[in-house]
């Protein structure tokens, strides 16, 4: 119920308007949120590189409606790309379709405008070695969210990527369907509100599938990014890479910036790749109130940890 109670609030216009001009809802998100600026955010990354863990930076935005908006996205991105390349950071950048135009209507905008400026992004990370992953939104957004990777892959090999969601049931397919292409997947669990008739409604089904398709990606030839917090999964694909001899650094665990920062550093301790996902900017509630409907008791949390600072 929590859960939905969180994530009915991550798209509610007026709360998310207060909360993000508050000085004190800045203050509550600062533990999942790495600053408002490139500049704080190139220096979480440089300190978090500089304990072994990489980073996939997130300028946070999403369901932006005007073209002037997902311009000022993209040119955030770019800065991004530059500051990553001038400081030498083990860095990519992760960027929402939403965010560039995706949902803007009218001649020119929509997915076409996605697709430009993602592709102009994609272009740049090319341009010296790096990469750019499209995360995945509302089910909505899943086929043409794969079907744009898949084209920006033919052009820049190697320098895009998608994320998939085992909570849905097509994501089995999907799975075949990207490694067919050699594009990287970052597999997660799934963050959103989906019906029964095309997600899995049961935790304990999802987290099943999570496991059988992790094995998959772990035994492909292509790099994947394993996303989760969960310590059972984690526990099991140390295991079965050990018992399938899989080198450790033939994928990456990925976690999100502030969550089980002990976990985190473990990992790196025991050889493995690890990358951070760190989000950043003005424009955090959506992003803030997906993560309170994962774990409600990170509002106890938060709130401990509020009055203590
Ligand atoms: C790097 C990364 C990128 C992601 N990208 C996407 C994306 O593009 N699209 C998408 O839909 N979803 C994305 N997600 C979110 C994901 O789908 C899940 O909603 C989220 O990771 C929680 O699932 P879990 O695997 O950690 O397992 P859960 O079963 O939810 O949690 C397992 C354990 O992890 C810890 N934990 C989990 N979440 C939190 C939290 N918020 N605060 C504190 N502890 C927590 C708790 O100890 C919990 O018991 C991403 C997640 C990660 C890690």
């Amino acid at each position: 119920m929590l859960r939905s109670f969180f994530i009915g609030l991550s798209t509610n216009k007026p709360f998310r308007a207060f909360s993000e001009r508050s000085s004190i809802g800045r203050r509550v998100s600062r533990r999942f949120i790495a600053g408002m600026s490139v500049a704080e955010a190139i220096e979480a990354a440089a300190a978090l590189n500089a304990e072994g863990i990489s980073v996939s930076l997130d300028s946070l935005g999403e369901s932006v409606l005007e073209v002037s908006q997902a311009e000022e996205s993209a040119a955030v991105y770019h800065q991004l790309l530059d500051a990553i390349e001038a400081r030498k950071l083990r860095a990519n950048v992760s960027v929402k379709l939403t965010q560039v135009g995706m949902d803007i209507g009218g001649p020119g905008a929509g997915p076409a405008l996605a697709e430009r400026i993602v592709g102009e992004m994609v272009a740049h990370a090319a341009s010296f070695g790096n990469f750019v992953r499209i995360d995945m939104e509302g089910s909505e957004y899943t086929e043409e969210t794969i079907a744009m990777t898949e084209r920006l892959h033919t052009k820049y090999p190697g320098a895009v990527g998608t994320v998939l969601q085992a909570y849905l049931f097509r994501t089995a397919s999907d799975v075949e369907r990207l490694i067919a292409g050699g594009i990287r997947i970052r597999l997660c669990k799934g963050a959103y509100k989906e019906p029964a008739e095309i997600a899995f409604p049961a935790k304990s089904d999802v987290d099943a599938n999570y496991i059988k398709l992790m094995q998959r990606c772990v035994s492909s030839p292509v790099f994947c990014g394993i996303a989760t917090h969960d310590e059972a999964i984690v526990d099991n694909l140390r295991a079965f890479v050990a018992e399938h001899n899989i080198d450790k650094r033939a994928f990456e665990f990925q976690l999100l910036y502030g969550i089980r920062r002990d976990l985190q550093r473990k990992l790196v301790a025991e050889g493995f790749g690890v990358r951070v996902y760190l989000p950043f900017g003005p424009e955090w509630y959506p992003y803030f109130m997906r993560r309170l409907a994962e774990r409600p008791a990170n509002v106890l949390f938060l709130a401990r940890n509020f009055f203590k600072s």
